[in-house]
């Protein structure tokens, strides 16, 4: 594992002078780990970074929701390897990362004891399914590993000649970005083609730090897209997004996934309505590039899988077709005879 500079809550206590402590019954139950950069994003008490990563009594009222919504355990045909679409399957390689979202949908896990990952069944289980072309890292946080650790996993996985295209998803360019060193990208590009999605989700963590980390990701060749988690308070209107989306394309990362929040246990406080998201993304149509716009997407229940959630712009007229403009107007468009 890395190490990394954390800072507690008491510091956090003392230095937005907050009276912290009833958060102790919160992190009996989920782990809090904040490292000293992301907390040194933190501006004010409850702003977008400190609603992100300090805990809050609310993730103790929320006990209606199941713990794993998307039915993971049930769809792992092995431990630590959830395989719920034909061609791609998720290794889960960490469960640790270098700060603990509040949010995160894979909270009955991370940072907790158990669940080990059982890799040469993994590796086995991948060699022997052939229709599986797209593995992708995830946990935790894959670039919590030490290098030769990840190597090991990567050369693994290559070995297997089907596997065509590796994935990581990894916050550590928004939470830890002096983890991204020049021999971590020259390991990566050993192992191409390679993508890497981050998790950036607020303007406040596009800062000079993480350009430097994902400009290096780039530069050797790593494919860097973004999954942001649409989240309340922090996310949800109109200009924050078109900020963030806009200055991830400045930072040669392309948005490729807006998340509605699923529904984990512990995570209410975070979730938005279906509609006022659609209305979101519709609001970025025609305001910033299509290369700037994510895909908004709803994770279903029980494991059905990702659903893309579209403004409604399209309908049927007799013969034609009626399409809906970004400034409202309804145009007509035929289709070919
Ligand atoms: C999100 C997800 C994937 C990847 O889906 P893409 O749409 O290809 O990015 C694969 N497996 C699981 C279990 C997932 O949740
Ligand atoms: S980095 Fe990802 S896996 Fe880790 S706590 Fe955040 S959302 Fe969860």
């Amino acid at each position: 594992m890395t190490t990394f500079q954390t800072v507690s809550l008491a510091e956090i206590a003392h230095r937005f002078r907050s009276d912290l402590s009833p958060l102790e019954q919160v992190t009996a139950i989920y782990p809090c780990c904040i490292s000293s950069y992301y907390a040194s994003l933190i501006t004010a008490p409850h702003d977008p970074v400190w609603k992100q990563c300090v805990p809050s009594v609310e993730e103790l009222d929320d006990t209606t929701q199941l713990p794993d919504p998307l039915d993971e355990e049930r769809l792992s045909p092995v431990p630590g390897l959830i395989h719920r679409y034909p061609d791609r399957a998720v290794l889960l390689v960490s469960n640790r990362c270098a700060t603990y979202c509040r949010f995160c949908m894979r909270k009955r896990k991370v940072g907790c004891a158990g669940g080990e990952t059982d890799f040469s069944a993994a590796y086995n289980y991948i060699a022997t399914t052939p229709q599986l072309r797209d593995i992708i890292l995830s946990g935790g946080d894959p670039l919590m590993l030490l290098d030769d650790e990840l190597h090991q996993i990567l050369s693994a996985l290559r070995r297997i000649p089907h596997v065509e295209v590796i994935r990581i998803g990894s916050r550590i360019p928004v939470t830890d970005p002096s983890r991204i060193t020049p021999a971590l990208c020259r390991m990566l590009a050993e192992h191409h083609p390679l993508y890497l999605n981050t998790h950036f989700n607020h303007p406040q963590e596009l800062t000079a730090e993480a350009a430097r980390a994902c400009s290096l990701l780039a530069s050797a060749g790593i494919q860097l897209g973004n999954q942001t988690v649409l989240l309340k308070g922090v996310n949800d209107d109109s200009l924050t997004m078109q900020k963030l989306m806009t200055g991830l394309l400045r930072m040669r990362v392309r948005p490729y996934y807006l998340h509605q929040m699923d529904l984990v246990r512990g995570t209410a406080h975070f979730r938005t309505p279906l509609e006022q998201g659609r209305q979101l993304i519709g609001s970025l149509r025609g305001r910033v590039s299509g290369m700037a716009i994510p895909h908004f997407v709803i994770d279903l229940p029980g494991g059905k899988g990702k659903v893309p959630v579209l403004p409604d712009m399209l309908h049927r007229d007799g013969e034609v077709w009626q399409v809906q403009t970004n400034s409202g107007e309804w145009v007509r468009y035929a289709d070919p005879v």
